[in-house]
């Protein structure tokens, strides 16, 4: 199964990859992951990423679409894949657009996750992770038992550094105008899955069930 996660920060695509990419044995490609570790161990593209990801920018079109163009290649990719985080920008659709056809290969769903602002901001201002095991925390909806520990691996939790409100404004900024174009580009393509997060919140509004979202995307997968 070959499949595209897409969505505004903050709307569980990452959650819902990992999950997906368990139950149906197939790798999660998480961009905004791979630039992450590639940050840490300060390699060139790390250098070179670092300063667009801090301002909440997207990183250039080229840089991304050929770290994408060889990860497709990994045997692990046999089988499927769900792509995180990437198309971002019609370029980078077009691209791998490009890219699957001539490798043999087409898409089964994109799925679109989407959730009204309000709380997107809240999930990624309260947001916290791991810096060993990347487990995700929320400091009102799953803070961890120990103050700034993982509960899973007892590592340090951290704040993203473009989780911080000022970052977060843009990075909503630029996938209205950069990534919502997609939704256009891949309904006319007829592989457009809708996930209206925003009908999926428990009764007090607050927030949503990571199993009752699950279940609404293994729906539209399998519907
Ligand atoms: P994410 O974890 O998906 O929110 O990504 C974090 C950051 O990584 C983004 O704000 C961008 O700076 C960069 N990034 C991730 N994926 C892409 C992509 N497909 N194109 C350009 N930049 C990306």
């Amino acid at each position: 199964m070959r499949l595209i996660f897409l969505g505004p920060p903050g709307a569980g695509k990452g959650t819902q990859s990992e999950l997906i990419s368990k139950k149906f044995n197939i790798p999660q490609i998480a961009t905004g992951d791979i630039l992450r570790q590639a940050v840490k161990n300060q390699t060139e593209l790390g250098v070179l990423a670092k300063k667009y990801m801090d301002e909440g920018k997207l990183v250039p079109d080229d840089v991304i679409i050929n770290l994408i163009k060889g990860r497709l290649l990994g045997d692990d990719c046999q089988m499927g894949f769900i792509l995180d985080g990437f198309p971002r920008t019609v370029a980078q659709a077009e691209a791998l657009t490009i890219t699957l056809k001539e490798m043999g290969l087409s898409l089964d769903a994109v799925v679109n996750f989407s959730l009204k602002d309000e709380l997107l901001i809240k999930r990624l201002c309260g947001r916290r992770v791991c810096k060993s095991c990347g487990y995700n925390f929320h400091v009102y909806y799953q803070p961890p038992k120990e103050e700034s520990k993982c509960d899973k691996c007892g590592g340090e939790i951290y704040q993203r550094d473009d989780d911080k409100e000022e970052v977060i404004n843009r990075r909503l900024k630029v996938y209205k105008e950069q990534t919502y174009p997609l939704i256009d580009y891949y309904r006319q393509i007829g592989s457009l899955k809708d996930v209206n997060v925003n009908h999926l919140l428990k009764d007090d509004e607050t927030d949503t069930d990571v199993e009752v979202v699950l279940a609404k995307v293994i729906d539209v997968l399998e519907g």
